[in-house]
């Protein structure tokens, strides 16, 4: 009798009626590569051209997810797993209204992302790979963490102490070396106002 536990379900208001009260389509935009790539910078910019196209979006990121929904999780292999899954399911809610969501989180191996695109749904996930090396990133270091990372203070560090698989099948690649942040943007926006304009 397990249909019973849910009776609402149909009778919730389709996410097709949302998308048309904001007159664009829900995606979202999932970001995956090493601290410093320019995930965050890139999402705030992204978003900003976006909102100025008048598309309502919500960006995902370190800072707002960990000091809030998951102030409650770590770095353990199962907080960091549990992370991705709440943002995910997040992204979901977010993109069933309609909404343009973009996530900026590092999502370092092929299963997390994996899980991430399960809970998202293929149709609705847009992956954007930052493949700035390891070099460079050390390099820019904006928070000081390499340098923990290369001194022990921070265990676990993408790219230093834990691994970073790089995704084979992201449906676009950005080497953040080679384009300055205005050409970035412009090469994301493009691809993602196709997919989400009504
Ligand atoms: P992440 O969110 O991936 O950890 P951040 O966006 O916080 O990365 O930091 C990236 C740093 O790299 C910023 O200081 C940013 O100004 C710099 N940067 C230089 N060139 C670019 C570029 N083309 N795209 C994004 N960030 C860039």
């Amino acid at each position: 009798m397990t249909e019973n536990i849910f009776p609402n379900r149909d009778r919730f208001l389709d996410r097709s009626a949302k998308e048309k009260l904001l007159n664009q389509q829900g995606l979202v935009v999932w970001f995956t590569g090493l601290s410093a790539s320019g995930k965050s910078t890139l999402a705030i910019a992204v978003e900003r051209k976006l909102f100025a196209e008048d598309l309502l979006t919500q960006v995902l990121d370190g800072d707002k997810i960990r000091n809030g929904l998951n102030k409650n999780l770590g770095f353990t292999e199962e907080d960091r797993i549990e992370n991705i899954r709440r943002i995910a399911e997040v992204g979901k809610l977010f993109s069933d209204c309609g909404v343009v969501a973009i996530s900026a989180f590092i999502s370092p191996t092929h299963a997390i992302r994996t899980m991430a695109r399960n809970i998202i749904g293929s149709d609705n996930f847009f992956e954007i790979y930052l493949s700035t090396s390891l070099e460079v990133c050390e390099q820019r270091d904006p928070k000081g963490l390499y340098k923990k990372a290369r001194s022990g203070i921070i265990s676990d560090f993408t790219g230093i102490s834990a691994p970073y698989e790089a995704p084979a099948d992201a449906n676009l690649v950005i080497d953040t070396n080679k384009y300055s942040v205005e050409e970035a943007t412009e090469l994301i926006f493009k691809e993602v106002i196709t997919r989400v304009r009504k």
